[in-house]
């Protein structure tokens, strides 16, 4: 069900070559999406709904959702999910306005201010899955902490549901979703079409300056293919969960925290990685009976036996938490006697989630973290969404006369040595063409 990867006795040079991740060929995808992303820019919302139909077999009339539609949502959501949707969104608001920035001003010299001044983008398009899954989750997560950084315009849009409501819906638990937070302009578009209506713009939907979401290979590879049109946030792709444990962790939970992960897509990556092999043991047991009493037993199955997921054994927690930061996972749980302190050396991961009262199912809904994570080891130089990731921090320099007498001496110098005379002569021409200070 799971294969096995036994790096016991000596690590080797570079780990990245032998553990275990996906075949995901984004590459690939890109060549696919080119054309559609091409035509999306030329022919717009026409060129939409056409993908549309070919990839999600709807006929779209518009893609814009009627705001009746996102009102009957929430009318009609089902009053648990409300209260759990709600919860999610008080969480989540907690942690995102702490995040908040504060404009900073530096004196760098007398007279010389250098000020950090935090705008929020202007638009974004916030992107939320809707293809294997539907993820009303995904809308908190993009939502939030776009409200909290200021954006002051946003879109949602996630693929139709052709077997829900009218059939050219987003599923009704992301309208509602968008209700609850108060978003009213949300689209009926998923994969690269969606990612390059937000990039280009069209008639129904003007262009935006930032997209952020997670979504499948498809919406990766757009996003990679119009960063710069627009900007993107990290490559969220399929799912990942690395497990670090010892042999106090319990192989229940281990095992059903694989599965929790390898639910959402077959690309899904589930890793152990451990320092008991009694502890494989148990927990491939635990897979094989846990497997069989789940909803989506293919998909977790093709999830488990696919490259991108395998139980790893090392020697000791040191071995260990090199295998882990190699692997850079979205997700990392730490299942081990002395769990905080092992996650706290950690560096290496999208989220960590210490000791077996934390799981990742957890983060996926209500902790108050994002969800919306980095994938394919992309956690070794990018974080998840933030509110951060809706800011941009802009310096505002000012300096008076005397300051700028002060500096211009080393500017020219500066200048000199890049052969760029004109940009000291910029400095001289304040002070009558010479260098203030010069000469006395
Ligand atoms: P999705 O919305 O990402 O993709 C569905 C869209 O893909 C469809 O609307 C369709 O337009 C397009 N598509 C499908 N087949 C295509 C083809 N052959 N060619 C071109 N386009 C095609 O939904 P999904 O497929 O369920 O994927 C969601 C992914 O998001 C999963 O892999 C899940 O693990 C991941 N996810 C990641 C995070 C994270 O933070 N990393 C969070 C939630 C979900």
């Amino acid at each position: 069900m799971i294969s096995r990867i036994d790096l016991r006795g000596s690590l080797p040079g570079d780990l990245r070559d032998v553990l275990p991740r996906a075949d995901l060929d984004v590459e690939a995808a890109l060549e696919k999406v080119r054309p559609i992303c091409e035509d999306v820019r030329h022919r717009g919302s026409a060129a939409v709904r056409e993908y549309t139909k070919t990839f999600d077999g709807v006929d779209l009339e518009s893609a814009r959702v009627p705001a009746e539609a996102i009102g009957a949502a929430l009318e009609a959501l089902d009053p648990a999910v409300r209260d759990a949707l709600e919860e999610s969104i008080r969480r989540a608001r907690l942690v995102h306005r702490d995040q908040r920035r504060t404009d900073v001003t530096t004196q760098v010299v007398p007279g010389g201010t250098v000020t950090e001044r935090w705008v929020p983008v202007g638009r974004v398009g916030l992107y939320v899955p809707g293809g294997r899954a539907v993820y009303p989750s995904s809308v908190v997560m993009n939502v939030v902490p776009a409200q909290e950084a200021g954006v002051p315009s946003l879109a949602v849009t996630s693929p139709p549901q052709a077997d829900h409501g009218d059939g050219r819906l987003p599923h009704p638990a992301i309208l509602a979703a968008c209700a609850l937070l108060g978003v009213d302009e949300v689209y009926a578009v998923g994969g690269a079409q969606a990612i390059a209506m937000f990039a280009y713009g069209t008639d129904e939907c003007p262009r935006a300056d930032l997209v952020t979401g997670p979504g499948n290979v498809y919406v990766a590879a757009a996003k990679r293919l119009l960063k710069g049109v627009i900007g993107i946030d990290s490559e969220a792709g399929p799912t990942e969960i690395a497990i670090l444990a010892d042999h106090t962790a319990d192989p229940v939970h281990v095992a059903a925290d694989l599965i929790s992960q390898a639910e959402h897509d077959t690309l899904a990556a589930a890793v152990l990685v451990t320092t008991a092999p009694e502890l494989a043991d148990a927990v491939e047991r635990e897979l094989k009976a846990q497997v069989a009493r789940t909803r989506h037993v293919q998909r977790i199955t093709e999830a488990l036996a696919g490259r991108q997921s395998g139980i790893v054994l090392v020697d000791d927690i040191d071995a260990g938490l090199a295998v882990v930061d190699a692997y850079a996972a979205e997700h990392l749980e730490i299942h081990t006697a002395d769990a905080r302190q092992v996650a706290a050396r950690v560096r290496n991961a999208g989220a960590i989630f210490i000791g077996t009262h934390a799981p990742v199912s957890l983060g996926d809904y209500l902790a108050g973290s994002n969800h919306v994570l980095p994938t394919g080891g992309c956690a070794c130089h990018s974080s998840g969404l933030s509110v951060q990731s809706f800011l941009r921090g802009i310096h505002v320099v000012e300096y008076d006369r005397d300051a700028l007498a002060e500096a211009t001496a080393r500017v020219v110098a500066l200048a000199e040595a890049e052969d760029l005379p004109a940009h000291g002569a910029a400095l001289k021409a304040r002070f009558g063409w010479t260098i203030p200070g010069e000469g006395r």
